[in-house]
């Protein structure tokens, strides 16, 4: 039986982010993933200005740089716009694609160095609770515990130690279903990040949209994704949406069809929570962060710097309240998420369940695709 001050479940970009953190202050932490890195994740690989500069802080600034880098954002609505990275102060006007199986062994690995254990392949069977409510550890698959002060949940849109612990949340963002495929292709490198917003199903817009991501080396990660907000998102054939995607894009790239790639095993879905999903994000003994709390941006699905973000917060504040009062109450972790994020979530549960209606999703392409002011377009959320 071993005891630490952290216990963290999962080593995504939400993990290795709280596990760097939390061993700044000289904790005893762990991280525990079922996977052995590298390992892929289903992802769509862009990543935002902010994800860089968190990544930067994390003293990765020369290995974030061997990524491929994208300048701007290319919007087909179907009219076609261009927006360049904003610039801010402390901030990249910049982004990247990192191939996740890179990215996440390289955070992984920072973390490690900076001094947490890494235990790998380890999976967490569920939480345990003492007889007052409080998550005090961990159960491995097997029956070995992991006792620990504080326990981070940074366990993916899953999050088995949320199901573990049945909790309900206050607030009910929505999910996207998303899938994605990476192949080579017969067009130049580019440096924009290609989102197309017309995406429908029976001649419904539907809420979300189509991505074409250049990797460097002439590869493309390809996907799409729509909100659990459109009532028959549930009649959707993923897979065969993404075929008809395809289909759309240029022939002179020369694509392989969904068939050709599904057979190589290229072709994955995921669920991506958004919105927040586990509120309050914290319960004694236990935060949440990244996909377990459903931190994504509702507004575009960027999932990695809120990972980044809310991981760094969650070590922060978790080594903030066990010197301070305790594993009873992590409110100072809710404070901080929220006054970061409480608006914009709030107003982004509501877009999604607007933008759900597919009248609704429709005219707000139509009007996208007649937006040529500055102004607005340096408020649209893929220039973030
Ligand atoms: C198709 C798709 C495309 C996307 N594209 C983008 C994009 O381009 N840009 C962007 O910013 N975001 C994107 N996202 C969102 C982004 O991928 C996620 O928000 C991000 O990965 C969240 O990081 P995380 O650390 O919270 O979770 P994850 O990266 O999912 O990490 C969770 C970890 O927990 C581990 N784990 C799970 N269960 C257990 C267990 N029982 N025991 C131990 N370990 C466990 C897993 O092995 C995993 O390593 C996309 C999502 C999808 C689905």
């Amino acid at each position: 039986m071993e005891r630490y001050d952290v216990a963290i479940v999962g080593g995504g970009p939400a993990g290795a982010a709280a596990a760097w953190q939390a061993v700044q202050s000289g904790a005893r932490v762990v991280v525990l993933d079922k996977a052995e890195f590298p390992r892929d994740k289903p992802c769509g690989d862009g990543l935002t200005a902010r994800a860089v500069s968190l990544i930067q802080k994390m003293g990765l600034a020369n290995e974030v740089d061997t990524f491929h880098r994208v300048n701007r954002a290319t919007i087909f609505s179907p009219n076609r716009l261009e927006l360049s990275f904003p610039s801010r102060p402390g901030m990249p006007n910049h982004g990247y694609c990192a191939a996740r199986r890179e990215l996440d062994t390289l955070l992984l690995k920072n973390a490690q160095s900076a001094g947490a254990e890494v235990r790998q392949p380890t999976e967490v069977s569920g939480p345990i609770v003492d007889g007052d409510g409080r998550v005090t550890g961990l159960t491995i698959k097997g029956g070995e515990r992991v006792f620990a002060d504080a326990v981070i949940a940074a366990d993916g849109a899953y999050s088995p130690v949320k199901r573990g612990l049945g909790l309900t949340s206050r607030y009910n963002g929505y999910s996207a279903i998303a899938i994605r495929t990476e192949m080579q292709a017969n067009r130049p490198d580019s440096d924009s990040l290609d989102i197309h917003l017309k995406l429908a199903f029976q001649g419904d817009q539907l809420p979300g949209y189509g991505w074409v991501f250049p990797m460097g080396g002439g590869r493309l990660n390809i996907g799409l994704g729509y909100v659990n907000s459109y009532k028959r998102w549930h009649q959707i054939n993923v897979t065969q949406l993404l075929g008809e995607f395809l289909a759309t894009l240029p022939p002179e790239w020369e694509l392989p069809s969904v068939d050709e790639l599904r057979k190589a095993k290229a072709v994955q879905a995921w669920r991506l929570p958004m919105g927040f999903t586990a509120w309050p994000p914290w319960r004694p003994g236990v935060v949440f962060a990244g996909d377990a709390l459903g931190a994504a941006r509702p507004a575009s699905g960027a999932g990695i710097s809120k990972a980044l973000q809310s991981g760094l917060a969650a070590g922060e504040c978790v080594i903030a309240a066990l010197t301070n009062g305790g594993p009873d109450d992590f409110t100072n972790y809710e404070q901080r998420i929220t006054s970061t994020w409480g608006r914009e979530y709030r107003n982004g549960r509501l877009f999604h369940r607007l933008a759900g209606i597919p009248a609704v999703a429709n005219t707000g392409r139509r009007v996208l695709n007649g937006v040529s002011h500055p102004k607005v377009r340096a408020h649209l959320p893929w220039s973030a």
